[in-house]
C-alpha cells in the first residue's frame, strides 16, 4: 500500500476544486435594506447550497442613469468585509456613505468596507457596473 501525502482537511469555506456559478437576474428590492433602483441586478454567486462558496457576489448594471441623489440603498452593516468594484467604459458616479462620511466616487475604483462599518451605495449618474463582493457565503445585514 502506497502512502499518500497528508492532505489539508477540505474546508467548506474554501473549496479545493474549481467552481463555476452561473449568474441570474433578481430584483434588488428583494434584499434587506434595498429597494429597486435604476439598475439591473445579477446574483453572480452566494446563497447557493449547491455551490457553497465563501463569497457572495452581486453585479449592478447601470445604463444611462440621469444625475440625481438616490436612496434605494439604505445604510446597513455586515459582520463581514465587503468590497465594491466600480467600472465604466465612459462615466459612472456613485454616492457612498462610509461611516459618517459621504463621498461621490468616480469609476473605475475599488472600495473596501470593513465589517461593522455602516455604509450604503447609490448611483448618482452614468453607466457601468458595481460589483459587490461580500466575504461571506450568505447575505446578512443589520441596521447601523
Ligand atoms: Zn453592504
Amino acid at each position: 500500500m502506497s502512502s499518500r501525502p497528508e492532505m489539508a482537511t477540505p474546508s467548506l469555506d474554501r473549496p479545493r476544486r474549481a467552481v463555476i456559478v452561473r449568474g441570474h437576474e433578481e430584483p434588488l428590492g428583494a434584499m434587506p435594506f434595498h429597494a429597486d433602483g435604476p439598475l439591473r441586478r445579477w446574483r453572480m454567486a452566494g446563497g447557493d447550497a449547491q455551490a457553497a462558496l465563501p463569497v457572495f457576489v452581486a453585479l449592478h448594471e447601470f445604463a444611462s442613469v440621469e444625475a440625481g441623489r438616490r436612496t434605494y440603498c439604505e445604510p446597513h452593516v455586515h459582520d463581514f468585509d465587503e468590497i465594491n468594484v466600480l467600472y465604466t467604459s465612459s462615466s459612472l458616479q456613485v454616492d457612498l456613505r462610509l461611516g459618517d462620511e459621504l463621498v461621490t466616487v468616480d469609476a473605475p475604483a475599488t472600495i473596501y468596507i470593513p465589517a461593522g462599518l455602516p455604509h450604503s451605495a447609490n448611483v448618482r449618474s452614468g453607466e457601468g457596473v458595481l460589483v459587490a463582493v461580500l466575504l461571506s457565503g450568505e447575505y446578512r445585514a443589520s441596521a447601523p
